[in-house]
């Protein structure tokens, strides 16, 4: 017997849990997008943030339904204001690996208080901007929560 207690089984339990498991898709968009498209985009995707890809497909930004319903406020025409003028941009742009625990990327997510973390790796050729694989999310966390639950065994 190892002696260790039960919370410190749950702890090692949780922290063997990698982002590469449960990340889901990622819905992105081009910065020329129109804050009117995104807003559609979101509904259609069920999704509460987009993430900004340049025209060659690196990571450039973030839109959360916030960012959204700001852009809403003002007086412009929703259709003719691009996500990249509104979005958090690059290199603020809280980010995880594949490799990366599940943990880790939770932790992320409540010291920054933002409800998504896009999963990353280094884009092909060109060194230090991001190719976009995958999401963590919020829900992804309450998912992988629930599974514990039901897998703990007494
Ligand atoms: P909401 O704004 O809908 O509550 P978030 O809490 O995720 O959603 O976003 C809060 C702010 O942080 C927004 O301005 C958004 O653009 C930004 N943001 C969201 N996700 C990230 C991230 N991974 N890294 C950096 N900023 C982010």
């Amino acid at each position: 017997y190892s002696g260790k207690t039960a919370n410190q089984l749950l702890g090692e339990h949780i922290r063997n849990l990698y982002v590469k498991e449960y990340k889901s898709l990622p819905i992105v968009v081009k910065e020329e997008t129109s804050v009117y498209d995104a807003i559609c985009t979101m509904f259609l995707e069920d999704v509460g943030s987009l993430y900004v890809i340049k025209k060659e497909g690196q990571l450039s930004g973030v839109i959360s339904r916030k960012d959204l319903l700001q852009a809403a406020m003002g007086k412009q025409d929703l259709s003719s204001v691009p996500v990249g003028v509104i979005m958090t941009r690059m290199p603020n742009i809280i980010t995880c690996r594949p490799e990366d625990t599940l943990y880790h990327a939770a932790l992320q997510m409540m010291r920054h208080q933002v409800d998504s973390l896009p999963v990353v790796r280094d884009f092909p050729e060109s060194p230090g901007d991001l190719e976009i694989i995958g999401r963590i999310s919020k829900t992804t966390i309450v998912k992988a929560f629930v599974e514990l639950g039901q897998n703990v065994k007494m």
